[in-house]
């Protein structure tokens, strides 16, 4: 197939605003494309070579694209970054290069020699993609302007565009899905048949040169592979337990939503690969993520998933979030991973030693799953119960929230419970915390008790107890424990400190559901940020006056430096106070 017919079907593509019209572009593009070509073609299409798990982008640098212009037309490099600079855009400043090289050259009486083919422009991107070493840029650059030397200036634009990933016809996984329905089944209803074969392979171009080989048939053999991504099942949402249960048949189980990354591993014999939520491979880092599961998979061949949580070195206690992207780095793999551990919780088992669970029940999976994995201190299976009423639902959320999650995922237990990839139906549906608005004031707080540190932190105290001050009724209240913004030198000194005051038990005036190691006189003040402010199951600060049964908690606190000598215990922030800061929290949220 000649490229020409591709670049101006994406011309005609680009022009149109209607998303019907697209898909009837598209089924004419299949009707004058090969079978053994149309893998190439669909994934040219959304600007790739490879499915997404491949890991392999074409990614031509500006710089590198305009000498490939400018070595194809003898345009100079100046010339080339001006009309750049005026278009933004790689692809019409080529297409405009080529446009005058042909104008003045003696091929526009004669017409060109050789048409390039769709076969030889996708090999040509496929080793730009695979260049590497130092070399590289003068291959890259040496096929590109080989390339460019042979296409018109249609075929230029495109080329321009698909080489820097500056594509982007729009044309999405589903649309694809559509047109090929349309054209190779006849109709729109077999489309659930192409989808299955898309979420279990994630690999468009299989599906597409599939279907156009072997038809129906053909997709019906596609079946879970370890070491290939499936598309990820996704949970709806709803916005109270009521709404959930009754969604779910007045009973169901519920999860932790841990916040963290999403990680699908696969393990085939020694070999473990890790793909995030959007499929890319993310096992380069993530070494201890790949020892972990060596360690606790019981099972030769396997694919999980699971929450990947930054965890508190020396308590396992969980980290926010943001702290997980530091591992996402190019270098200083080795740092970043003493500096930030990660513990796994898992929350799916899709298959084991040869058997595809994704057609089994939630519970049947469950249950693979305590076979086949042994947990330990840093891979854990996630917190779940079964649940059948709105109030054991909410008692759930709020631990949930308290050990540091971002809410529930609820999670049919049916029959129908099937894992259904790349779908977001109500089998899975999360709650969250309805706000999330960042607490901006520090607290000082009475540190009323202690823990003892493990690891690095053995010895000495590895977090502490806090508590504000209940001025009505003269008592401290618990309001989180905090183990996070102490430097060394903090730590060590934190005993000499706090021993003076010690006690053998809970003080009479400190009100306190937790336990402690150790209990301190209430006298003691340090300032304290937060990242906003929760309802809380544990912690005994205004407890029943925002909510019967539950108090406040400051959610992931730090300590910023500061000791308050300067303040007694008894001029610590109210519970007051943080029943205002939660009120005015609330009302941020409802205003946006
Ligand atoms: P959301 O990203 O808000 O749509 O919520 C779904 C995400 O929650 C999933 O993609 C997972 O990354 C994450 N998650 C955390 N804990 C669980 C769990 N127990 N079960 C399923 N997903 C979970």
């Amino acid at each position: 197939m000649k490229f020409k017919i591709f670049a101006e079907f994406c011309n005609r593509i680009e022009a149109t605003t209607k998303r019907l019209e697209m898909i009837d572009l598209i089924v004419d593009l299949f009707k004058v494309t090969p079978v053994n070509e149309i893998k190439w073609l669909v994934n040219l299409l959304q600007g790739k070579l490879h499915p997404d798990y491949v890991g392999l982008e074409i990614g031509i640098a500006d710089k590198l694209a305009l000498r490939g212009i400018e070595r194809a037309t003898g345009i100079s490099l100046k010339k080339l970054s001006s009309w750049f600079v005026e278009t933004g855009d790689l692809g019409l400043t080529c297409e405009k290069a080529l446009r005058i090289k042909t104008q003045s050259s003696l091929l526009s009486f004669l017409g060109k020699e050789e048409d390039l083919e769709l076969k030889e422009v996708y090999n040509g991107l496929d080793k730009i993609a695979r260049a590497s070493g130092k070399k590289s840029q003068d291959i890259k650059l040496d096929i590109l302007a080989g390339l460019l030397m042979k296409a018109s200036p249609l075929e230029g634009k495109y080329i321009l565009r698909i080489v820097t990933g500056r594509l982007r016809l729009g044309v999405a996984d589903a649309t694809i899905l559509e047109a090929l329905a349309l054209h190779f089944l006849g109709s729109r209803d077999q489309r659930i048949v192409l989808e299955r074969a898309y979420n279990i392979s994630s690999d468009l171009g299989l599906v597409a040169e599939t279907v156009a080989s072997k038809g129906l048939d053909g997709l019906k053999e596609f079946r879970v592979h370890p070491g290939i991504p499936l598309r990820p099942m996704l949970a709806q949402r709803l916005a109270s337990p009521e709404e959930i249960l009754e969604k779910m048949g007045g009973k169901c189980a519920v999860e932790y939503k841990y916040d963290g990354e999403r990680m699908q591993i696969h393990k085939v014999g020694d070999n473990v690969s890790i793909f995030s939520r959007r499929l890319e491979n993310i096992t380069f880092h993530y070494p201890d993520v790949v020892k972990l599961t060596k360690l606790h998979v019981k099972a030769d061949t396997a694919i999980f998933e699971a929450e990947c949580v930054a965890v508190e070195p020396e308590t396992g206690e969980l980290r926010p979030f943001q702290e997980l992207m530091h591992r996402r780095r190019k270098y200083g793999i080795q740092e970043a991973l003493r500096e930030y551990p990660v513990s796994l919780m898992v929350f799916e088992c899709l298959f084991v030693d040869g058997e595809d669970l994704t057609n089994r029940s939630y519970l049947e999976r469950r249950e693979v799953l305590g076979k086949v994995l042994s947990e330990g201190e840093r891979t854990k299976i996630v917190e779940s119960e079964i649940v059948s009423s709105p109030e054991e639902m909410e008692n759930f959320f709020l631990r949930a929230i308290e050990d540091g999650c971002e809410g529930l995922i609820a999670k049919d237990i049916s029959e129908k419970s099937i894992y259904r990839a790349g779908k977001r139906e109500f089998l899975w549906i999360k709650l969250k915390r309805s706000y999330m608005s960042k607490m901006i004031e520090p607290v000082d707080l009475v540190i009323v008790g202690a823990y003892y540190g493990k690891g690095k932190r053995k010895g000495i105290y590895g977090a502490l107890l806090l508590a504000s001050y209940n001025s009505e009724e003269d008592v401290f209240e618990t309001v989180c424990k905090c183990g996070t913004g102490f430097t060394d030198e903090d730590l060590s000194n934190l005993p000499k400190i706090l021993n003076p005051f010690k006690m053998e038990s809970r003080h009479a005036r400190v009100r306190a559901e937790l336990d402690a190691d150790v209990w301190f006189v209430p006298s003691k003040v340090i300032e304290v940020i937060g990242d906003e402010i929760t309802l809380s199951p544990v912690h005994t600060c205004a407890k029943n006056s925002v909510r019967e049964d539950a108090g406040l908690a400051i959610r992931f606190p730090r300590f910023t430096g500061r000791y308050r000598d300067d303040k007694s215990a008894e001029q610590a922030t109210t519970t007051k106070e943080i029943i205002e800061m939660y009120n005015k929290q609330l009302k941020k949220i409802e205003e946006k």
